[in-house]
């Protein structure tokens, strides 16, 4: 028996003091955060229907990627594959890296983002103004492949596409879900009819759709989908081979394929909405709220009006439950540029004067994009 040796050496006392200590810092952190503000909005053609959009674009680290880089983090330490001093990788050349470096100069830990080379500018800085370092890759397609290397050489790859639905702890623990519904019990109409959320890396609706089972909830989940991406193509037939028809302008969901974390069988709607009518959401946000929030947000409300036509029609009365998923202030060069939009061929007028009909009449007129 004495041959026998743990293929890991196991960790000096010095480094369980360590990981103990990081612990409690994220435990730290959560506890000198604030819960983000549920924003209440009802609308002259919905009478009955109240509106509820959670402001996530207020997080320390901008969006509502904190949650998930909290989870990765504690996922990693939890399951002995982040000790002091090791460096930390992961692919995301959006919100998930900003998150991920906020919480590596939070630990005191080096973190790369390996990110295709056309990433915004912006997100590049947000990194860097962090203390994150940035690979860049000149094809997209080979982020993973060269994460995959980092980690190769020693480094902790957090792996938002492949954790994300079982780092966060679906059944509780301050999840957004149960965030959500606690924030609504005073409510006129607590339990939401729908609650309606984006997939990027999925977890998000996988924690929610779990959670509303685990609560047994009769509210319903929809995933707000740009048109012809990977979660609506395979929702559809339940297919996890299947791929976007065609790419989209919105950040941070419409992924080109179906990622590991897309949990079908929890989701009762997919919405798609097309690109244009996203941004010009995006924009009526902002009139609505008196500030700045990313396309995501807009893909979002426009489903939640979709759905609330539908209860309209129907002389059903209910709340919809959304999310506001990162600021405006990341889109200034791209969804609110005007020359940017005209370059990509994006009209946003006549996709504005129908949300602004709708909101009026409550009726939904399909939009094309
Ligand atoms: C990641 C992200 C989403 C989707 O959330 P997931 O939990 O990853 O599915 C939506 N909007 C923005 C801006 C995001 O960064």
């Amino acid at each position: 028996m004495e041959s026998i040796l743990p293929a890991v050496p196991p960790l000096r006392e010095s480094s369980r003091r360590w990981v103990h200590d990081a612990l409690e810092m994220l435990a730290q952190e959560a506890a000198r955060s604030a819960d983000t503000h549920l924003l209440k909005l009802n609308f002259p053609g919905f009478d009955g229907i109240d509106f509820y959009f959670k402001d996530e674009s207020t997080h320390p680290s901008g969006s509502l990627k904190h949650r998930l880089a909290r989870s990765l983090y504690l996922y990693a330490l939890c399951n002995g594959r982040l000790r002091e001093g090791q460096a930390v990788v992961d692919a995301s050349s959006g919100s998930t890296a900003i998150s991920e470096a906020w919480f590596a100069r939070l630990l005191g830990l080096s973190f790369t983002a390996v990110m295709p080379a056309c990433t915004a500018p912006r997100k590049i800085r947000d990194v860097q103004a962090l203390g994150g370092r940035c690979d860049l890759v000149g094809d997209p397609a080979q982020v993973h492949a060269r994460a995959a290397e980092h980690a190769a050489r020693g480094a902790c790859h957090l792996d938002q596409f492949g954790l994300a639905e079982r780092a966060t702890d679906w059944r509780g623990n301050n999840n957004i879900a149960e965030s959500i519904l606690q924030q609504m019990a005073r409510e006129p109409q607590p339990v939401p009819a729908w609650i309606v959320c984006g997939a990027g890396t999925g977890g998000t609706s996988a924690t929610i759709g779990r959670y509303l089972r685990y609560r047994r909830l009769d509210t319903r989940l929809c995933v707000a989908e740009p048109g012809g991406c990977g979660f609506a193509e395979g929702w559809r037939t339940r297919n996890h081979a299947a791929v976007a028809r065609h790419p989209t302008l919105i950040e941070g969901i419409g992924r080109p394929r179906v990622e590991p974390g897309f949990l079908f069988d929890v989701v009762d709607q997919v919405i798609e909405v097309p690109d244009s009518a996203s941004i010009a959401a995006a924009w009526l946000l902002e009139d609505l709220l008196g500030r700045r929030y990313g396309g995501s947000s807009g893909t979002n409300l426009v489903a939640c009006l979709q759905l609330a036509a539908a209860m309209h029609a129907r002389g059903e009365r209910g709340s919809i439950v959304s999310l506001l998923c990162d600021p405006g202030v990341r889109y200034a060069e791209t969804l609110f540029d005007p020359a940017w939009l005209a370059d990509h061929h994006i009209e946003l007028v006549p996709a504005r004067e129908a949300l602004q009909r709708c909101l009026a009449s409550g009726r939904w007129q399909p939009l094309r994009d």
